[in-house]
């Protein structure tokens, strides 16, 4: 009998997961369910670029997933039912269910709106397609010299002002930032954004939080009112509320509590990767909801959950970072060199160079989901037949 694995999401991380496992298992001992929404894969980290008119290459799972043994289900996922092992889809034909041996739970997150008044109702968001196709069209329709506001002065709003200045020179683009702009980056970071939005012309209201939103400008914490046609909201993401129903252990922010394999504490049949998980990593420190964190826990878990299957050594994927890669606009950017625990040390490539750079790693972060071929890996036999057949004393410190 087949060991049922289950994959849910198909973003960075639950497509690498499943490419991996597909690499690393026999297709005789597996089957390999890959869930997700929608039909074609969707470059998150590209979604700035989609809101200011630019295309994104289509990438259809049917041809990324071609010839790699997993069968993708074009679903909607409502619910997991971890004491049955099994999970509640939706998709055109109605409800159905697929039982699992293991899961894979990779259903990333979307946009936090942290409660704040209006915002709901009246920002954009660029955390998902949909939203960014929203906004495409709203910024399309603005007419020159029309404000807009980016409201969170972390890596997606500093992105996000910038693609829309450079995109829309007419338009009167400001930033909104809780701290000073750029406040962690490197000196020669600040520095370097200051000089690209100055450039681009865009305003930038540091030390502001913004405490509500209007069809029309967006209220600061000191009761000043600056004018929006449109509100970017871009302060932070926030998980689906899906795995907080499921009896999973999770943090008071819905993120499955998960060990060094990425394995569920509290269930050993659930493995969580990505944004939908809490990650240590180093200095103890949980990995922040990232393409460049969640790939490698996607390794992680693939890896984990092949050795457990075949009786194999448990890997250890280095879980770290390098450096934070930041578009500001087309022609700019900024490469801010970090420690293995993400904070930024004195070097960073700027300019012309790191805009090819940054091009570059989201071309290679694209690439790597549609080539998991290129795992060097035997097909070891699956030798237990459930995933918690193995003790967890085996995992990685
Ligand atoms: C504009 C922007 C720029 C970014 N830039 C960077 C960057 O430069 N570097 C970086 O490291 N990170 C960046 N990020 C963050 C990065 O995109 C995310 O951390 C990453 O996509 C998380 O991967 P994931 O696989 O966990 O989730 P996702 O990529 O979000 O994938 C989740 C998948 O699950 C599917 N899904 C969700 N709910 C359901 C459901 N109920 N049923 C079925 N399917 C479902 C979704 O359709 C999606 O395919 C950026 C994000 C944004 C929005």
């Amino acid at each position: 009998m087949q060991h049922r694995i289950v994959v849910l999401g198909a973003g960075y991380t639950g497509a690498i997961t499943a490419g991996r496992l597909a690499r690393r298992l026999r297709p005789e001992d597996v089957a390999i369910t890959l869930v997700n929404a929608e039909p074609d894969f969707v470059e998150r980290v590209r979604l700035h670029q989609l809101a200011t008119g630019q295309d994104l290459t289509p990438r259809p799972f049917s041809e990324m997933f071609a010839g790699t043994g997993v069968r993708l289900r074009l679903a909607r996922v409502t619910g997991v039912d971890v004491d049955r092992g099994t999970v509640a889809v939706t998709d055109a034909d109605g409800a159905g269910e697929l039982e699992y041996d293991t899961l894979v739970y990779a259903l990333g997150s979307g946009w936090n709106d942290l409660g704040v008044p209006g915002a709901a109702e009246h920002a954009h968001e660029i955390a998902g397609r949909a939203g960014a196709l929203r906004l495409r069209e709203r910024l399309a329709g603005l007419a020159a010299g029309q404000p807009v506001v980016v409201v969170g002065g972390g890596l997606t709003g500093l992105e996000a002002a910038a693609e829309i200045a450079e995109a829309r020179p007419d338009l009167d683009v400001a930033l909104a930032a809780r701290g000073g702009l750029g406040d962690w980056l490197s000196a020669k970071g600040r520095a370097h954004v200051r000089k690209v939005f100055a450039g681009l012309g865009v305003t930038v209201h540091e030390h502001t939080a913004v405490t509500a939103v209007a069809a029309d400008h967006v209220t600061t914490a000191d009761g000043a009112s600056v004018p929006a046609a449109v509100t970017v909201w871009t302060t932070g993401f926030a998980v689906h509320p899906i795995a907080r129903a499921t009896g999973l252990e999770v943090t008071g922010t819905g993120q499955i509590v998960v060990d060094r394999s990425m394995r569920s504490v509290s269930h050993p049949d659930v493995y969580a990767v990505g944004d939908a998980a809490l990650v240590m990593g180093p200095g103890d420190k949980p990995l922040r909801m990232s393409c460049a964190s969640g790939v490698p826990t996607a390794w992680q878990a693939a890896d984990a959950i092949a050795a457990r299957l075949t009786g194999g050594k448990l890997p250890k994927v280095p879980l770290r970072y390098f450096n934070q890669c930041v578009s500001l606009g087309r022609k700019e950017g900024l490469i801010q060199y970090v420690t293995a625990d993400d904070r930024a040390v004195r070097a960073a490539l700027t300019g012309r160079i790191a805009a090819v750079y940054k091009e570059l790693v989201c071309k290679g972060a694209a690439w790597g989901v549609a080539n998991p071929l290129l795992v060097p890996a035997p097909r070891r036999r699956v030798v237990r037949e459930r995933a918690d057949a193995v003790a967890p004393a085996n995992a990685p410190a």
